[in-house]
């Protein structure tokens, strides 16, 4: 079963899976988390070429293509055959970061960018993708508090594009409605966790 969290900065979605996944270990579920982009070498040293503060040349198409390229190798490296395996995979960010951030909120187009990510990893979707959404001002307050983040090139990005960026999801949870479920990340975080331990219960029925 290959299940998906999706969502912007600052919902928690890196501590939940982390909490989730020692859950599902305690009843003896084997897990893999992993996240993205990165999640192995190749797919780590693109993502400091991605995120790094410095490159703000970089044109949304190259960036569209670098998190795809990220993608295939990670998919098929790790997570591939974790799930030929049996494993239960978990992974932090798929295929709908790059629909919601680069598709919608950069403008390329969502099905443009499905179309590269189609050539990066064929057409499997995840089997259920939880989607934590929030008001991007209540992600961004919490990543300021916390600060213990790594700097990425998105922190100069301004409010109305992560409202974009949720718009994107919101329009994605309308296209995918059987497999992207929503959780309301604007609670405390135990609550979260409840609430996605009941719709991770559900998916693997
Ligand atoms: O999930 P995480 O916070 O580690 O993501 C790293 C950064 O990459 C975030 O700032 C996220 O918004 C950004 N990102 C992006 N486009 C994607 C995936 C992630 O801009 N397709
Ligand atoms: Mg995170």
């Amino acid at each position: 079963l290959f299940i998906t969290f999706e969502g912007p900065e600052g919902a928690g979605k890196t501590t939940v899976i982390q909490m989730i996944a020692e859950r599902l270990k305690k009843i003896n579920i084997e897990v893999l988390a992993t996240r993205e982009p990165g999640g192995i070498e190749i797919a780590e040293k693109i993502r400091t070429i991605i995120l790094n503060p410095a490159h703000t040349a970089m044109d949304e198409r190259t960036e569209a293509l670098l998190y795809a390229a990220a993608r295939s190798q990670h998919y098929f490296e790790k997570v591939r055959p974790a799930l030929d395996a049996g494993k239960l995979v978990i992974c932090d960010r798929f295929i709908d970061s790059s629909l919601a951030y680069q598709g919608y909120a950069r403008g390329i187009g969502v099905n443009e960018v499905l179309s590269i990510n189609e050539f990066a990893i064929g057409k499997k979707l995840p089997d259920v993708t939880i989607l934590f959404d929030l008001a991007p001002e209540v992600g961004l307050a919490r990543i300021h508090a916390t600060g213990n983040r790594e700097v990425n090139r998105l922190d100069v990005e301004s409010l109305p594009f992560h409202q974009k960026v949720r718009e994107g999801y919101l329009q994605l949870v309308e296209q995918y409605p059987e497999r992207i479920r929503v959780v309301n990340a604007d609670q405390d975080i135990k609550n979260v966790v409840e609430d996605v331990w009941l719709l991770l219960l559900e998916a693997m029925q």
